[in-house]
């Protein structure tokens, strides 16, 4: 059975995420302080920086999970319909939000995979009750998605009985049924021991192989060197670097981030 193939649409005129001046706050906290963020189809953008410095919160604010206060953001060329004022906006449109957020699947650093299903329950669940998918076609493509991350042998067991590797790729797997025109990744193997870290990795070069479209935030500065077009230095809130990862990481120009590769090291 043929998977989606992301690499067959690899159209770059578009781009999937378009995100600019994007400010965002917490009460009286600004967490995003105007900041940019373009994702064109097909190619990775990896978010670095430290603890705090709005990683998460660009991540869930392109996927809508939350507000915003002033910026812009396009999905696919789609203005986001914002109302509210300044202080408080919200997207204004339900059935807007549900459709650009089930194209763009998360993947949490803590797998949030639900305890009470099986593997297999846990990656058909969405699109059969939020697509209204048919479910015979969808445990076919559950079962491919599940053999292509290497653990089709796991569809019938609980999430508890899987190691943390598994579990993510479990939780990628469910990300991938969903056929989202772009992937986000928060920290997705900060919850690994470092020997089950790699085969997490392993999965998201494949998928960045194929040409998917993926947001990846990650402390990971090799995965985010060997997998990205574009990466994002985040700073307090600001974009304080940008570039392809050969410059970014090769020849850092900012002094924090040179501190902050360093630090990593
Ligand atoms: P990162 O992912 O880069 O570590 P976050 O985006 O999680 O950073 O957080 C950026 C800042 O926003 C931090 O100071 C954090 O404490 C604050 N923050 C994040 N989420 C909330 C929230 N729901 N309410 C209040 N402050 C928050
Ligand atoms: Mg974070």
């Amino acid at each position: 059975m043929p998977l989606d193939n992301a690499a067959q649409n690899s159209s770059t005129a578009t781009p999937v995420i378009q995100i600019s001046d994007l400010h965002k706050s917490y009460g009286a906290l600004e967490v995003l302080k105007g900041v940019d963020l373009v994702a064109e189809r097909g190619h990775v953008v990896s978010l670095i920086g430290s603890s705090g410095s709005g990683k998460s919160t660009l991540l869930r604010c392109a996927n809508l999970l939350e507000d915003s206060q002033q910026g812009e953001i396009l999905f696919e060329g789609e203005p986001i319909k914002w109302r509210g004022h300044a202080l408080h906006r919200h997207p204004a449109d339900r059935a807007q939000v549900t459709r650009i957020r089930t194209n763009l699947s998360m993947v949490f650093q803590q797998f949030n995979l639900w305890s009470h299903m099986t593997i297999l329950q846990n990656v058909m669940e969405a699109p059969v009750t939020v697509l209204g998918r048919n479910k015979a076609e969808v445990e076919e493509k559950a079962r491919a998605y599940l053999a292509k991350v290497g653990i089709g042998d796991k569809c019938d067991v609980w999430p508890a009985q899987l190691s943390g590797g598994q579990q993510q790729r479990a939780a990628i797997a469910r990300a991938l049924c969903m056929e989202p025109k772009a992937l986000l990744f928060d920290e997705p193997t900060s919850a690994l021991d470092p020997e089950l870290e790699q085969e997490v990795v392993r999965v998201i070069k494949d998928l960045a192989t194929e040409g998917r479209t993926m947001v990846i935030v990650t402390h990971d500065m090799r995965l985010a060197a060997d997998v990205s077009d574009h990466v994002i230095f985040l700073h307090q809130g600001l974009i304080e670097e940008e570039g392809p990862p050969e410059t970014l990481f090769g020849s850092p120009k900012s002094e924090r981030l040179q501190q902050f590769l360093s630090a990593t090291q």
